[in-house]
């Protein structure tokens, strides 16, 4: 038995839905479905998630929000009329919408029932579709499916209870479609994941039936071994361990969602991630192990966005409790810090710069100054970290002196290296306007 997850671009038009049904029928295994809700046709075009997210935000403004659900509305209209669905299926996510809009939710609960209309109408728009053409196929909302999550607004986690319930639908003769992105808490209120959630519950969803395979289709025929944006053409990577895929998705790997490789890895459940627009290539298979190629190496990642929080201290390596206290600081102004990275009379902390306004900055800077009496202490922001990621690395000599020869080569001066004791990873961290060069460099050094 097979979960397929279709991501955003697979089910953004009719065209792109035939082509998704063509998926399903090409293989009797594909028995349960998880869909994304309409994503960008073209480069321009808007997803259906952010048109609801629009809609939500002026609804909540008292503005008038009618231009925006005409928007989402055309979106699905297009798409029903194209594939000759019943007319009733449009009314029906009409009708999802209004009432959402009129019920008594907390205005958080409202919009995450908002956001998750476009999964929701996505799975319904697939399951009539495949109906249409003669199979057995039922949506099911992630309730029914036993996708249980803790009530965290935008961000829920599954909870462990949901896998037996998960694990039911094994039973069922017929194709389920099931809705990504959400799920609903003990108390039966909708909650989402966070942002590019589906493939999160597509892996939930894999991992509770006990799959043999979580296919993952997108747009792109496979995982890049560095951003294609950054470098032409790059090398496509066929096999990846969870851990290498984990920590490339952490450092900007926007294929599949950090988040998602979880539940697959905690069951062994391999993942593959394919194109719907070419399903016959190989595609990128993530498995637990797998045997290490000539080179040790499989990709670079680069994400910006991180700031790094400087203290100094003489003799800090002997202060009892000075990094406790430096992260409770952090904690208690709740803001959660990525890396450590230490000297022996210096810490910096690397924080994501979304966690740390600038507001709060000169608070956070406040606080350490009066309770921890450091010699120094400074914020500096725009910087970059870049990831070189593999499992083989462990037991090579001289990736990290090929990397820094890198950088060298790319003129571009490195803030700080941090090897985890896994080995799987050796990040640096530079200034972010440098990373092109230093990415273009890294690759030219190790895959060219
Ligand atoms: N539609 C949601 C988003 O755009 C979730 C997803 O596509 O995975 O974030």
């Amino acid at each position: 038995m097979k979960v397929a997850k279709f991501g955003g671009s697979s089910v953004a038009s009719a065209e792109q839905l035939k082509k998704v049904a063509n998926i399903i029928m090409d293989d009797s295994d594909r028995r349960a479905i998880v869909v994304s809700a309409p994503g960008k046709r073209f480069k321009e075009d808007t997803k259906v998630t952010d048109l609801l997210i629009d809609l939500g935000q002026a609804y909540f403004n008292e503005d008038s929000y009618d231009y925006q659900l005409e928007q989402v509305m055309v979106r699905f209209k297009e798409i029903t009329e194209q594939l000759q669905l019943p007319e009733n299926v449009l009314k029906e996510i009409k009708q999802d919408l209004e009432k959402v809009l009129a019920s008594e939710y907390s205005d958080e609960l409202k919009v995450d029932a908002i956001k998750a209309i476009g999964e929701d109408s996505s799975a319904k728009v697939l399951s009539a579709y495949l109906q249409s053409l003669g199979l057995e196929a039922t949506y099911l909302s992630p309730q029914e499916a036993g996708i249980i999550v803790s009530d965290e607004p935008g961000s829920a986690q599954i909870l462990d209870e949901s896998f037996d319930e998960i694990y039911k639908l094994r039973e069922r003769k017929e194709i389920v479609v099931i809705p990504g992105f959400f799920g609903y808490t003990k108390e039966g209120k909708l909650v989402t994941f966070s942002r590019g959630g589906s493939d999160i519950t597509g892996s939930i969803v894999a991992a509770g039936i006990k799959a043999d395979l979580y296919e993952n289709f997108t747009d792109v025929d496979s995982v890049y071994c560095v951003n294609p944006t950054i470098v032409d053409n790059p090398k496509e990577i066929t096999a990846l361990t969870y851990k290498e895929m984990r920590e490339l998705s952490y450092a900007g790997f926007s294929v599949f969602h950090d988040e998602a490789l979880i539940p697959a890895f905690k069951a062994s459940i391999p993942v593959c991630i394919k194109n719907t627009n070419n399903p016959n290539g190989l595609g990128t298979i993530i498995v637990s192990q797998k045997e290490t190629g000539d080179n040790p190496v499989v990709g670079i990642a680069s994400d910006t966005g991180f700031l790094s929080l400087y203290v100094s201290k003489y003799l800090m390596n002997r202060e009892l409790g000075f990094g406790r206290r430096l992260l409770h600081i952090l904690e208690d102004e709740c803001i959660s810090f990525e890396h450590t990275p230490s000297g022996i009379d210096d810490l910096s902390v690397i924080i994501r710069e979304s966690q740390l306004s600038v507001e709060k900055e000169q608070k956070v800077i406040e606080r350490i100054k009066a309770e921890l009496d450091p010699d120094m202490v400074h914020v500096e922001r725009n910087l970059a970290l870049i990831m070189i990621v593999g499992e083989g690395m462990n037991s090579t000599i001289g990736i990290a002196g090929k990397a820094t020869a890198a950088f060298t080569e790319a003129n571009v001066n490195l803030e700080m290296i941090n090897q985890g004791s896994s080995e799987v990873s050796l990040m640096f961290g530079i200034k972010a306007s440098g990373v092109n060069n230093a990415v273009k460099a890294l690759y030219k050094s190790f895959f060219e």
